[in-house]
């Protein structure tokens, strides 16, 4: 059995619906940003947090289970930056426990969600896995954090890891029961789309001046089940023994600026958008580009959505919602 912790959130719940066909699956859910309805019905759902041993333990007692998939992690910059404590104590400490619970079961194949936040501001058109990791937020720090301590676990314990680095995932699966789902919203594709189906009055551009053609922020949008099934990739190779320890990134290696997005959002919509512009957030980099050549050749992967199918999938998804 796969134990998928933070299984009921946007891109734990993507990677169930396609893990369940294969494998059995647990997933272990605190549901504070998360959905019970994003889960599929053929996993086992346990609300309960992966920072507490009295949660955790049952769970390894009674089932035999192969690999843990991480994906449970307070993920907003803006907010690390104003409680960092919050990210600290979730994204690490919490993880901490959960890895000394897998160790205490002799459980020793791990797959952890990491960002690109982990690269700060790189110097580089596309980022390689080997680029300088200095994060400049508290969220990214946690992130880098528990690399680290994996790298060590590794040397030490023998834990055998897959670090995944997203990108800006978006999408939503294929059939539009489930999609991304957060309160608040901060990201730029749902908010356009929220937009344009006129829940919000308008959109607001943060920055315009950046050293980019059309001086809006560059991001690299990878579609959350092109993540999901790089997970399933990463699995099977440490399953298999084909890999004790990988770092890769995940994205598509096309930048769009936020002015190209809204536009493929109209396109896509056939909707027009109303726009404000104004000063650059806190903490955003210029550009945000992967390489993920490293995965191609190791594991086989690549990105098969282009951004019109991310925004199309989105939308569907965003329509049934209401
Ligand atoms: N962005 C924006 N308006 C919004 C939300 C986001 O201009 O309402 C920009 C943001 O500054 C960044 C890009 O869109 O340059 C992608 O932001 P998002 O929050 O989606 O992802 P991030 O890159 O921060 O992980």
């Amino acid at each position: 059995m796969i134990l998928v912790v933070g299984g009921a959130g946007y891109i734990g719940s993507h990677l169930v619906k396609e893990l369940v066909e294969k494998e059995q699956v647990i997933v272990l859910d605190n549901l504070s940003t998360g959905h019970r309805y994003l889960v599929d019905d053929r996993a086992v759902f346990i609300q309960g947090d992966l920072g507490n041993r009295a949660d955790l333990e049952p769970i390894f007692e009674k089932y035999p289970i192969k690999a843990v998939m991480h994906f449970a992690a307070n993920s907003l910059v803006g907010e690390s930056v104003v409680h960092p404590l919050k990210y600290y104590q979730n994204n690490v400490a919490a993880t901490l426990t959960l890895l000394e619970t897998m160790l205490k079961y002799n459980v020793k194949n791990f797959i952890f969600s990491s960002t690109a936040a982990t690269y700060g501001i790189p110097n580089v058109e596309l980022i390689t896995e080997d680029c300088p990791t200095n994060p400049i937020n508290p969220y990214g720090r946690s992130k880098l954090m528990i690399e680290h301590i994996l790298a060590d676990f590794a040397s030490a314990y023998g834990l055998n890891y897959v670090v995944l680095r997203y990108f800006n995932a978006a999408g939503a699966h294929e059939s539009a029961e489930i999609g991304e789902d957060h309160n608040p919203e901060t990201h730029l594709i749902p908010i356009v789309l929220q937009h344009l189906l006129g829940q919000r009055d308008k959109i607001s551009v943060f920055g315009t001046d950046y050293g980019t053609p059309d001086g809006t922020c560059i991001r690299d949008y990878i579609h959350v089940t092109d993540l999901a099934k790089a997970h399933i990739l990463a699995l099977e190779a440490l399953l298999s023994d084909k890999k004790k320890t990988a770092i890769y990134n995940l994205g598509n290696g096309l930048g769009y600026s936020v002015k190209e997005v809204i536009e493929t959002c109209e396109k896509v919509t056939g909707r027009k958008a109303v726009i404000e512009y104004t000063d650059r957030r806190p903490g955003d980099p210029a550009r945000l580009v992967a390489s993920s050549q490293k995965i191609y050749e190791e594991l086989g992967w690549k990105a098969e959505y282009s951004l019109e199918d991310i925004i199309a999938s989105a939308w569907k998804w965003h329509q049934r919602k209401g």
